[in-house]
């Protein structure tokens, strides 16, 4: 039950009032918030404050989504929400989150901060759920369960059914992290799972729609859930600009949709040409738009890419991903160069 997760002083919370909030008419004399009246330093006119509820753009996203806004939360990226899920469940000194490691490095860093302990469960060698483990790791402090799908850095979908068995077993919240999921083969679990009062599903338009520089992220969830969210969050946390720019790229849908069959396709070429090079040892399986590489050397090629000004992410750190690089989608000339780096790289050895 949501009412057992919450913590109790997130329950008992009166949250800020916002000025405008008091008042919902349509008044032209506005001395409510002590605004600068006659404008904005920036020429254009952002002297007033934001919609807290991003209400115009809420309503689009929830059509495009096809759910209810009242189950759409809007944050100031995604890593705002994972942040306000542990500051609402989470005890700090007492209580503890449960990830499967490789993944997002931003739930461990989010936990911490918060003085939250950390639970790992890694995935199985084949970067599967290991259900059995994770489900014996869950003690009566464990609040949340953050599953990335498709995951980060590995780049597969896992599994739904053993999705569908934590998110029945544990009394806590289940975070479902679907940044990639415009990229996956499967669509996602957030319309079969709306009913469940611990499921969080959090989307982003960072990654398929190309806003990673406005700061856009999504949670989906109950209603009771989205209404915590929205108590907890810094009052103003999307800015009128990213508003307003958001709302306008929705209507190019078509366009990223292109993007999508366009990367899935180039994803999928890349995949094949670097399989072919004696300098890769394994390619993983992708559903999104980067692909983990394993590589003979990894210091050596990425250092030999990084002097050829082709910069990949190096995961080679992390104990399940030795050896391998992560490299995002790019075009298809991106993909030559990089490609002829590593020709090159195998034959100045
Ligand atoms: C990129 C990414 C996000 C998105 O974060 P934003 O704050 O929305 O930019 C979330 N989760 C994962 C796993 C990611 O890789």
């Amino acid at each position: 039950m949501l009412s057992e997760i919450i913590r109790d002083n997130i329950k008992a919370l009166v949250p800020y009032s916002s000025a405008r909030s008091e008042y919902s008419g349509a008044a032209s004399i506005l001395l409510d918030a002590n605004e600068n009246c006659y404008g904005s330093g920036a020429d254009l006119s952002y002297n007033r404050y934001p919609d807290p509820l991003q209400q115009v753009l809420k309503r689009r996203i929830a059509v495009l989504k096809g759910i209810p806004e009242q189950q759409l939360f809007l944050g100031n990226g995604s890593d705002e929400p994972i942040d306000l899920l542990i500051r609402i469940c989470c005890t700090p000194g007492q209580d503890n989150i449960l990830i499967m490691p490789p993944t997002y490095g931003m739930y461990e860093v989010a936990a911490k901060i918060n003085n939250i302990a950390v639970k790992e469960v890694p995935l199985t060698a084949e970067f599967a759920i290991d259900l059995e483990a994770v489900l014996a790791a869950i003690d009566p402090n464990t609040r949340i369960i953050f599953i990335c799908s498709p995951n980060n850095p590995t780049g597969n979908l896992l599994d739904a059914a053993a999705i569908r068995q934590i998110v029945r077993s544990f009394n806590g919240i289940v975070v479902i992290d679907e940044a990639y999921i415009d990229f996956a083969a499967a669509g996602s679990l957030y319309k079969s799972l709306s009913g469940c009062w611990n499921v969080v599903v959090l989307q982003t338009f960072s990654k398929a729609w190309g806003m990673a520089g406005l700061r856009l992220g999504m949670a989906m969830g109950t209603e009771e859930l989205i209404t915590v969210l929205n108590k907890v969050k810094a009052p103003y946390n999307i800015s009128t600009p990213v508003q307003e720019l958001v709302l306008k790229a929705l209507d190019n849908e078509s366009q990223v949709i292109e993007w999508i069959s366009k990367i899935i396709e180039e994803r999928e070429w890349l995949r094949r040409s670097l399989t072919a090079l004696p300098v890769v040892l394994q390619v993983y399986p992708s559903d999104a738009n980067f692909l983990l590489v394993r590589v003979n050397d990894v210091t050596g090629v990425y250092q030999y890419l990084a002097a050829n000004n082709i910069i990949v992410r190096d995961r080679s750190r992390i104990e399940q991903c030795r050896g391998c690089l992560r490299i995002t989608i790019g075009r298809r000339e991106e993909h030559q160069a990089l490609l002829d780096a590593l020709q090159q790289y195998s034959l100045s050895k």
